[in-house]
């Protein structure tokens, strides 16, 4: 290595690749910027269509989708939720933002997503029905629906799931806010449940800056979330609202950025799915590194490739591995704390999810762009490939610091 560093390589960078500098000058030179224009229904159209959902309301971002998609699906106050323990927080915070409680459900060892056993489990034994509903035995409160988070591109196996769901009553709300473009037994992710919700962020495969979208194929709950994100404006003459709502809007602006990027999800998915592929077949032959599987009844997104790096066959541990890649100036990142060990859940009735633990442990998401070069990907792959190399000796002393 040279004295000059190396150029960054971050995990997961939007690509512009299409008609955003077109379609936002349109905004900029008819000065319709801001939360009216034709670009939101443009864009809730446009991810109608490439859903199959009947209806697309947007959102200022996935987080405010998912707190009214509880809202429009009768989550009530002190209501019992489940959630994913293995996925970014946004979902169990929305759950309490309409002051109900997450269960948090342990992921499967295979695909790494909520574990639909222990769903079934918990609602078959640690629950009973009286009077027409669903009760946690132990708690006491009212289980009203399920939030299945498809993480990282891949789908829930949502079959068992959407049959006890039936079977109980439950609403089933997906956060498909990781996974646009991914499918579940050839259906997209999105409308397999009552309702579904989608994330632009700017780390996700589709960006608009900021921004999310609620899908649904029912008409009065698509009406109801764009009354409640639009701050239940029921006369915009005199201005008289008849509820308590939101701005939860997305702007014309975002809008436009969305139409452009969404005519390229498909390409960019071909990346990302080449990528992976590429991934795959250099990693297979590294002992202690096991990459992603597709199930036979998924398709994969791969939005951000995530290994796991098994330590005793490896040599290394997932940090160990992570601090080498920084010093390479690439950018990796475990998978989050499991939300049964957040400190901001700390209180919620708690159940064992030693999977998600030892996933937690072991995972680090390699970078993913669409725009990550081969010569990029190539740098990431020295890296693992190399094994505990020199770098590893540091890493070592690194840790015994009395610094660290
Ligand atoms: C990205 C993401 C969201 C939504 O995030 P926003 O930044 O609010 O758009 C929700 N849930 C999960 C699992 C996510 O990864």
């Amino acid at each position: 290595m040279g004295a000059f560093p190396r150029e960054f390589v971050p995990l997961s960078a939007p690509a512009i690749q299409g008609r955003e500098w077109e379609y936002v000058k349109e905004c900029l030179d008819t000065a319709w910027v801001s939360s009216a224009g034709q670009f939101v229904e443009r864009f809730e159209r446009m991810v109608s269509a490439c859903t199959g959902a009947r209806y697309a309301v947007a959102t200022v971002n996935g987080t405010a989708a998912l707190h009214v998609a509880l809202l429009i699906a009768g989550v009530q106050p002190d209501d019992e939720v489940l959630v994913s323990t293995l996925s970014f927080i946004a979902p169990a915070n929305a759950i309490r933002y309409v002051r109900a409680w997450p269960v948090f459900v342990d992921a499967e060892p295979v695909h790494w997503q909520m574990d639909p056993e222990k769903v079934v489990g918990f609602l078959e034994t640690a629950c009973e029905w009286r009077q027409g509903a669903l009760f946690n035995k132990q708690s006491g409160r009212h289980v009203s629906a399920i939030v299945p988070v498809h993480i990282l591109g891949h789908p829930v196996d949502m079959q068992p799931i959407l049959e006890v769901a039936r079977k109980y009553d439950l609403r089933v709300i997906e956060d498909a806010t990781e996974s646009l473009g991914a499918a579940y037994r050839g259906t997209p992710v999105g409308i397999l449940g009552d309702v579904g919700c989608l994330s632009f962020n700017g780390n996700k495969t589709i960006t608009t800056g900021g921004g999310g979208m609620i899908v649904t194929n029912n008409g009065s709950w698509a009406e109801r979330a764009k009354y409640l994100t639009t701050q239940a404006k029921d006369d915009s003459i005199e201005y008289i609202h008849g509820e308590i709502g939101y701005n939860y809007r997305l702007t014309n602006l975002q809008a436009a950025l969305g139409c452009a990027q969404l005519d390229k999800l498909d390409e960019y998915v071909r990346v990302k799915r080449r990528l992976a592929e590429t991934y795959a077949r250099a990693l297979s032959p590294v002992r202690g590194v096991v990459g992603p599987r597709e199930a036979p009844w998924a398709f994969c997104t791969f939005w951000l490739y995530t290994v796991l790096v098994q330590e005793n066959q490896y040599g290394m541990d997932s940090r160990a591995l992570l601090r080498k890649l920084r010093e390479a100036n690439i950018e990796a990142r475990p998978l989050w704390q499991p939300l049964h060990l957040s400190p901001a859940h700390a209180g919620v009735h708690s159940r064992k999810c030693p999977v998600a633990e030892r996933l937690n442990q072991q995972a680090l998401s390699l970078p993913s762009s669409v725009g990550l070069t081969s010569d990029h990907q190539q740098r990431v792959l020295d890296i693992l490939q190399g094994g505990p190399g020199p770098a590893y000796s540091d890493v070592v002393a690194d840790r015994s610091s009395p610094t660290t």
